[in-house]
C-alpha cells in the first residue's frame, strides 16, 4: 500500500515508558522498581469472590455502566469519606481501569482546538488523550523539592480556548497531595474561567500523614468536576483494570456516550468482586494503609545510605529521588545505565515533563514491592 496508513493523530506517539522499563527489567534480570504496580497479590477473598461469581453464571456482559451494586457500594463510599453525593444510576461509570474513565472523560469533553491544563509531571496518558482528542495539552509545572505550583503560572496558562484542567492527587510520580489551599486556588480559576476539572484520585487512599481532599468537595466545584479513581490501586489488583468515573448527570451522560463505543461494559466477575470489596472498605483499609506506609518508610531509610537523595511522598505508592551530582549525564543516562550494569529497573521522570528540565535530575522508585524487593532494589542502587 502506497497511502499513508496512520492517522495524522498518532504521529507523536511512542511507547509507554512503563512498559519499555519493564521489558528492559525482564531482558536484563533486573529488580523492577520501575512500572506502578504491586508484586504482591491483593486479598485472597476478593479472588474467591470473584470465583463465586463466575460460578453462578454471572458471567455475560454488564449493563454498559456498570452492575448496579458496585455503582451503589462507590457512592455509598464517597459519602462516607468524603460526604460527596453521586446518583449511583445516573452519575457512576465502571470503566476499563481509570485509564479508560480518563481516556471517555477526555474524548466526550475536549474537541479540535480545546487547550488543557497540565501539571506536570503528569500522569503520560493525559497529554496523548488529549492529542487523541484534537486538543492541545498546556503545561504548568510542579517544582521541587515540594512540587508546589505557581498560581500566576497557572492563571497565565488560561486562554479563551481552554476548556479543562487535569488534576492528579495524590499524585503520580512525586508523591504529592494537594493541599486544600492548593485545591482553593485551582477552584478559584475553574470557576472564573468556567472550566471543567479532570480528577485522577486512584491513590485516593494512600497518603501518609496527610489528608486527601478531593476537589469536588471544594464549594462550587462539584457540577464542574469529573472525578475518576480505580479499583487496582485501592485493592492492589492492577490487572483486573476496574476504575470508574463519577460526575454530575450531565457530564456523566456524555462520558457513558463515548463508553459504550470503547468498551460498552466491562468484566462482570470482577464488578461483582469489587463490589463486596468496597463493602468491607472499613476493616480493610487500617490494615492497607500502614503497609504502604511501612514499605514507604523502608524505602526511604534503605535510600538513605546510598547516594541517591529520597523526596518524602505524601501520597501514591512512589518516590522520587535525587541523582547524585556528576554520575550520570541525566535521568535517562542513569536509568538505561542501572538497569543494565546495577540490575535495578527504575523510571527516569523527564518523559513527563514537557516544559521544564526538573526530571532530568530524579529518577521516579515505586515502592509497591515485597521488602525483599525494596531492600535489594535499593541496594543495587550503590557503586
Ligand atoms: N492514573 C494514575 C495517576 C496512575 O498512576 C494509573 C496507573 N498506575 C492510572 C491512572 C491507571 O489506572 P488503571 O490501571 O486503573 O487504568
Ligand atoms: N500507572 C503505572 C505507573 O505509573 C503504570 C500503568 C501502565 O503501565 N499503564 O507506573
Amino acid at each position: 500500500m502506497k497511502r499513508k496508513k496512520t492517522a495524522e493523530r498518532i504521529a507523536s506517539m511512542g511507547t509507554s515508558i512503563f512498559a519499555t522499563m519493564s521489558k528492559m527489567a525482564l531482558e536484563y534480570n533486573a529488580i523492577n522498581l520501575g512500572q506502578g504496580f504491586p508484586d504482591f497479590d491483593g486479598p485472597l477473598w476478593i479472588m474467591e469472590e470473584a470465583f463465586n461469581a463466575m460460578k453462578s453464571g454471572k458471567n455475560q456482559y454488564a449493563p454498559s455502566p456498570g452492575i448496579i451494586s458496585l455503582r451503589k457500594e462507590i457512592s455509598n463510599y464517597q459519602k462516607k469519606y468524603y460526604d460527596l453525593d453521586f446518583d449511583a444510576e445516573k452519575e457512576i461509570i465502571i470503566t476499563a481501569g481509570a485509564t479508560e474513565a480518563l481516556y471517555s472523560s477526555i474524548m466526550a469533553f475536549i474537541q479540535e482546538g480545546d487547550e488543557v491544563i497540565l501539571f506536570e509531571p503528569y500522569y503520560d496518558s493525559y497529554p496523548s488523550n488529549v492529542i487523541l482528542a484534537g486538543g492541545i495539552p498546556k503545561f504548568v509545572t510542579l517544582y521541587k523539592p515540594d512540587f508546589h505550583f505557581d498560581a500566576n503560572e497557572l492563571e497565565m496558562a488560561i486562554t479563551e480556548k481552554t476548556k479543562m484542567i487535569i488534576l492528579n492527587s495524590p499524585h503520580n510520580p512525586t508523591g504529592k497531595v494537594f493541599t486544600k489551599n492548593e485545591l482553593e486556588i485551582i477552584a478559584q480559576l475553574a470557576i472564573k474561567h468556567d472550566l471543567l476539572v479532570l480528577t485522577d484520585e486512584v491513590y485516593e487512599f494512600l497518603t501518609y500523614n496527610s489528608e486527601h481532599i478531593p476537589i469536588a468537595t471544594i464549594k462550587g466545584m462539584k457540577e464542574r468536576t469529573i472525578s475518576v479513581s480505580s479499583t487496582g490501586k485501592t485493592f492492589g489488583m492492577t490487572g483486573w483494570k476496574i476504575g470508574y468515573a463519577m460526575a454530575s448527570e450531565g457530564l456523566a451522560t456524555a462520558i457513558q456516550k463515548v463508553h459504550q463505543w470503547v468498551t460498552f461494559a466491562v468484566n462482570t466477575p470482577a464488578q461483582h468482586a469489587f463490589a463486596y470489596a468496597f463493602s468491607r472498605l472499613p476493616e480493610y483499609l487500617p490494615e492497607f494503609r500502614t503497609l504502604y506506609l511501612n514499605k514507604r518508610n523502608l524505602m526511604l531509610n534503605a535510600l538513605m545510605e546510598t547516594e541517591f537523595k529520597g523526596i518524602t511522598p505524601l501520597g501514591s505508592y512512589f518516590i522520587m529521588a535525587e541523582i547524585p551530582n556528576g554520575k550520570f549525564l541525566n535521568d535517562v543516562d542513569a536509568a538505561t545505565r542501572l538497569v543494565k550494569e546495577n540490575k535495578v529497573a527504575t523510571i527516569p521522570p523527564s518523559v513527563f515533563y514537557s516544559k521544564s528540565d526538573e526530571g532530568m535530575t530524579m529518577l521516579r522508585l515505586c515502592f509497591a514491592k515485597s521488602d525483599n524487593t525494596i531492600i535489594n532494589g535499593i541496594n543495587s542502587l550503590k557503586f
